[in-house]
This record gives structure tokens, sequence and C-alpha cells, in this order.
């Protein structure tokens, strides 16, 4: 598997013992990578031992403490913008407030919300060299909801993840969906459907597999 996760490289940067700057030493802007999103890419895609050998991919590595996410409810035109990682640690503020989002807006029920979705969402912007700016079609489905759309429609899955959590169908504002589905197909990080049609992309943290096109 050349792809890693964000995680892993900054794990893997800690565990070899490069300096990384106290948050008290750093303004603001550092935590911004500190070179193009392209290119620590394609330092992915040289695989492991080559991308961390560049120096640049250690800078970036460091400056992944922070991780943003903006998210709009197209049901609901509900909008949260929110930093859900800060120097390692989840924000559970910023958790809440995507989970109250990303709700069953039918019955209006909560449900927790796997982290890995925000993760994925979050790479994939960073591998688009865009912001994390999604439009949400769909987040959690209550199993009732799920049941009713998947009778109405047979893109609907009878036990899909949504009912968990676990999946979310989306777009990135300003990038084409299609070139998001190569993403996330190359990413290889869990299920990827592509609706052309109604022009969004269904992720989620199951095993790894892929449909529509
Ligand atoms: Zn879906």
């Amino acid at each position: 598997m050349i792809f890693l996760s964000l995680s892993t490289i900054v794990r893997v940067n800690f565990a070899i013992g490069f300096p990384v700057p106290r948050s008290s030493d750093r303004h603001p802007a550092d935590a911004r990578p500190q070179f193009s999103r392209r290119a620590f890419l394609r330092g992915v895609l040289m695989g492991v031992p080559a991308a961390l050998a560049l120096s640049p991919v250690v800078s970036f590595a460091q400056g992944l403490e922070r991780r943003s996410l903006t998210l709009v409810n197209t049901h609901t035109a509900e909008r949260v913008s929110v930093e859900f990682l800060r120097d390692g640690q989840w924000c559970q503020d910023a958790l809440a407030q995507l989970t109250h989002v990303l709700r069953d807006h039918r019955s209006g029920l909560e449900h927790p919300i796997d982290c890995g979705l925000f993760e994925q969402l979050h790479d994939l912007a960073l591998f688009a060299d865009r912001d994390a700016h999604y439009e949400v079609i769909s987040g959690y489905r209550s199993p009732q909801t799920n049941e009713k759309l998947h009778n109405a429609s047979s893109g609907v899955a009878k036990r899909s993840l949504h009912m968990e959590g676990r999946a979310i169908d989306v777009r990135m504002v300003g990038y084409r969906t299609d070139r998001l589905r190569d993403l996330a197909l190359a990413a290889g990080r869990g299920g990827v459907g592509y609706y052309r049609a109604s022009n969004f992309l269904h992720i989620d943290t199951g095993r790894v597999r892929s449909w529509g096109g």
C-alpha cells in the first residue's frame, strides 16, 4: 500500500525524532503547510521511504497537528466550519457541531460519526489542493429513514453504513466530483461510490470497494 494516511506520516515523523516546534513558539500562520500540497502528494506517491527522505514532507507533517473542515448540509443549509483536531487532540466541541449538522434531518436524530470520515475528507482536500469545504447530501440516516430511501431507490443499500455514522455523501466545493472519486480510489481507505447524475461521492470507513461510474 503506497498511500499512507497523513496521521501515519506524522507518527513516523515523530518516531524518527525530527524537531517539532512547541505550539507556543509558532505563529498561527505556521499551522499552514510550509510547501505545496502537490509536492506532498508527489512525495507520498513516490513511496514511504522516499517521501520521508524529503525534508519538505517533514515540515509539512509538522503543520498537520491542526485540521479543519467546513460542511454545508444541502437539506438544512446549516454550515459548520471547525478545527476538529488541534495539537493532536480531537476537539470535542467541534465533533459535536459536525455530528449535529450530519444528523438525520428527516427524523432529527443524531448519531456519533466515525472520526475517520473527517480525516478522509480533510486528506482528500489536501490531495486536491483545495480547502476542505464540502456540501453534504447525506450523513447519518436512522434505520427508518434508510428503509424509506431504500424502498424508493435502488441506489440506497439496505444495510447502509450511513446507519452506523460511518458513511457520508458529499461534493467538494469548486472541485469536480469525478476527480474527487479518483483521489478517493487512490487513497483506498474504504468504500467509494460515485453518483454521476446527482454529482456526489459516497465515502465510508468500511472495507475497500467501489461502485458507480
Ligand atoms: Zn452514501
